[in-house]
């Protein structure tokens, strides 16, 4: 502990980027000083470029979680940094007390690429979700005629939507979940893909069916192909609105803006985040038409950074990356190449491996590693990735990595499966 205040005395005197301290010293200080609620990789990154970081100590790694699809267009994307560069000279920060000239072509263009007529903004994923429980518990009452207080939302088991004390509520995660009731009330949970126990689950209280298009922090887990659409028609037959969390799987990362597109779906809402913001900051938004976000009125709901004009410049810019950038298409061509070189891997040390554009989920052989094992190798052979729920590893490179480096990334794979087989 003494030893680490001193580190952190040398941290705050003098040094304001903290170069001179090692990656065993930051790694050190990080701990002494930070909430364990994480427990990070031992690599201490001090720039990014593209698909590519480096450490403290001028390592290099090829970045292939990308912030959980939050850095989607890679680290310092010149698009995206002169966006807010520009922004950071004019004004960043005004309030929605007034408006700011960002705001209004933000989310104009925000709700014209998803083919929606408003966008409520907010900052973290996690809020955008809190938006769309509360916009439907309202159009529930005010719209549908559900009996006051009794609204109930329908979702999915496994899911991830973020960390508040009403999301962890419908978590069946018990790591997440244990030790913070009591609960947030009013919702169902039903199995993940399965569009007949959500029609089962729905009464006359259902305002909304809330799930991921693929789940993320699942796995990666892409549902049965009919699924989607047989939740719309579930929902449209029941008068349930059906609210797709794209934080993860939305804005590129499967190869289209909205991962819903796989199955021709358009859900009522999407809620985005991660890759809104463009790994500069965090932006989240709510978008639906005006039948369903009409119901908020002002006073009702809001967020004091929510449409910054900050979170505007960088916001349109996304936009502008997706509609008009090889983003999209590298996602696909590129995802083809993760796919179909993760499925030479099963049987082979990987028990299964699922992909959907650049993102792809991989069950190791849990007799071989723990998933937080081969990420650890992995980063010493130079690749980040991330593990979840015991063996798997999800990766979703930036959409800028080239094809070599993709292919690269994998050979690293490879040859740490190898190692992990060879019993070394
Ligand atoms: C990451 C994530 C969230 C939460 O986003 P935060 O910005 O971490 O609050 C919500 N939903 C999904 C699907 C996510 O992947």
């Amino acid at each position: 502990m003494g030893s680490t205040q001193n580190l952190g005395q040398r941290y705050s005197a003098g040094d304001p980027g903290g170069e001179e301290l090692s990656s065993t010293d930051h790694i050190a200080l990080a701990r002494a000083r930070s909430a364990h609620n994480y427990s990070p990789l031992p690599v201490v990154i001090a720039e990014g470029q593209g698909a590519w970081v480096t450490d403290v100590e001028g390592r290099r790694y090829l970045d292939c979680l990308a912030g959980y699809s939050a850095m989607n267009f890679g680290h310092r994307n010149p698009d995206l940094l002169e966006a807010a560069h520009r922004q950071l000279d004019r004004v960043t920060l005004t309030s929605r007390a007034f408006y700011n000239d960002q705001f209004g072509p933000w989310v104009s263009a925000l709700a014209d690429m998803v083919g929606k007529e408003k966008v409520l903004p907010m900052n973290t994923g996690a809020e955008a979700v809190e938006t769309g429980i509360k916009v439907a518990r309202k159009w529930a009452y005010e719209v549908k005629g559900v009996p006051e207080n009794e609204a109930t939302i329908v979702v999915a088991g496994a899911n991830f939507h973020g960390r508040t004390t009403t999301i962890i509520s419908f978590s069946s995660d018990p790591e997440a979940r244990t030790g913070f009731g009591p609960y947030t009330p009013g919702f169902r949970t039903v199995p993940y893909g399965d569009a007949a126990a959500i029609e089962e689950a729905i009464d006359h209280t259902t305002a909304a069916v809330l799930i991921e298009p693929v789940q993320g922090e699942a796995g990666v887990v892409v549902p049965p192909q009919d699924f989607l659409p047989r939740v719309r028609e579930v929902c449209d037959r029941e008068r349930v609105l059906f609210i797709a969390d794209e934080v993860q799987s939305g804005l590129g990362r499967t190869g289209t803006v909205r991962a819903c597109e796989h199955s021709g779906v358009v859900p009522d809402a999407y809620l985005f985040g991660k890759a809104l913001g463009g790994g500069v900051l965090p932006v989240s938004a709510m978008v639906a038409d005006e039948d369903v976000l009409g119901v908020i009125r002002p006073g009702q709901h809001g967020s004091t950074f929510g449409g910054n004009p900050l979170a505007g410049a960088v916001g349109r810019t996304v936009v502008r990356m997706l509609t008009e950038g090889p983003y999209l298409e590298n996602a696909r061509r590129l995802g083809e190449v993760l796919g179909r070189r993760l499925k030479e891997f099963v049987g082979d040390g990987v028990v299964s491996a699922r992909s959907i554009g650049l993102w792809a989920g991989v069950d190791v052989d849990p007799s071989l590693a723990s998933g937080k094992e081969l990420c650890r190798r992995l980063a010493e052979h130079g690749v980040l990735v991330k593990d979840t729920h015991g063996s798997t590893v999800r990766m979703s490179p930036p959409l800028v990595i080239s094809e070599e480096d993709l292919n690269w990334g994998l050979d690293r794979f490879a040859e740490v499966i190898g190692e992990l087989r060879a019993g070394r």
